[in-house]
């Protein structure tokens, strides 16, 4: 959890389990899974988030999630304390977490 803004957890489906499961198995068969083996019950029953971030464009307020796995190879938190993405819209690099969009648009009303 970074300390400068917020991540949005959200549980996944049992289909989408189910969809995991099925992806770990065929690369467990095929050779291609080299983490740790996952204890498929303990996995069943637990309940699995996916963690995003929002992202809102501070040029044309264009909105977009990231995962925040996806978000952490391209972002370093002991460099920056936020990232600021190139945003999918207007293509200007003034995409930021949400969090970060509202203090600076605060602080442009002040
Ligand atoms: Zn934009």
């Amino acid at each position: 959890m970074p300390k400068h803004f917020n991540t949005i957890k959200i549980k996944i489906s049992d289909e989408e389990k189910n969809q995991r499961l099925e992806d770990y198995r065929y690369a467990l068969k095929n050779g291609f899974y080299f983490g740790p083996p996952v204890d498929i019950d303990d996995f069943i029953k637990r309940d699995i988030f996916d963690e995003s971030v929002r992202f809102k464009c501070l040029s044309c307020g264009f909105e977009d999630n990231l995962e925040y796995d996806i978000l952490l190879e391209m972002w370093d938190e002991s460099v920056s304390d936020y990232p600021i993405l190139y945003c999918n819209h207007c293509s200007k690099e003034k995409s930021v977490p949400i969090d970060i969009y509202h203090k600076q648009t605060l602080k442009v009303f002040r």
